[in-house]
């Protein structure tokens, strides 16, 4: 399955289940889209990977491979590996806008240089982020179920069925 692909800033309405009002498009990137690059720096990526290790929004099976050739996409930080792709995160960012990314937002600024809008990175910066209670909090009152994000093991990959 193809992912939607969203300009920065517009209504989220991937999913209708995990809707909130005031809740905003960042970094659904898809092949061929153009978007502002820069080089990210190592905060902007230890702030997206906390976000990375929880999981909200999580769809059925991993429905992401556009903008990347690889059949999956494992990221890796700390010494932990993540399977991404099939999830969601939110950032809660001032006003009452909450942000809504794909998980594989940690690959795009890591390996793509996607340059997330501002706002959103001092919402990064600025707002409670996970594992603070705080921010559970805020998804438990919208609603939104959140889980650990998937870690990846090698046995993932599955054998191909043999012929009898
Ligand atoms: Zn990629």
């Amino acid at each position: 399955m193809d992912m939607a692909h969203f300009q920065d800033g517009s209504d989220y309405c991937y999913s209708e289940y995990f809707e909130a009002p005031g809740t905003v498009n960042v970094g659904w990137l898809g092949n061929g889209m153009s978007f502002p690059r820069y080089p990210p720096s190592e905060e902007l990526l230890s702030l997206i990977w906390q976000y990375t290790q929880f999981s909200v929004a999580r769809a059925r099976g991993v429905h992401y491979r556009d903008l990347c050739t690889s059949a999956r996409c494992v990221e890796e930080r700390d010494g932990l590996a993540l399977l991404l792709g099939a999830a969601e995160m939110r950032v809660f960012g001032s006003e009452g806008v909450i942000y809504a990314a794909p998980n594989m937002l940690y690959h795009y600024v890591r390996v793509h240089h996607y340059q997330p809008p501002e706002a959103f990175v001092r919402a990064l910066q600025e707002q409670p982020a996970p594992p603070d209670p705080f921010y559970f909090e805020r998804l438990s009152a919208l609603g939104l179920e959140w889980s650990e994000a998937l870690v990846y093991t090698p046995s993932m990959i599955r054998p191909r069925l043999r012929p009898d």
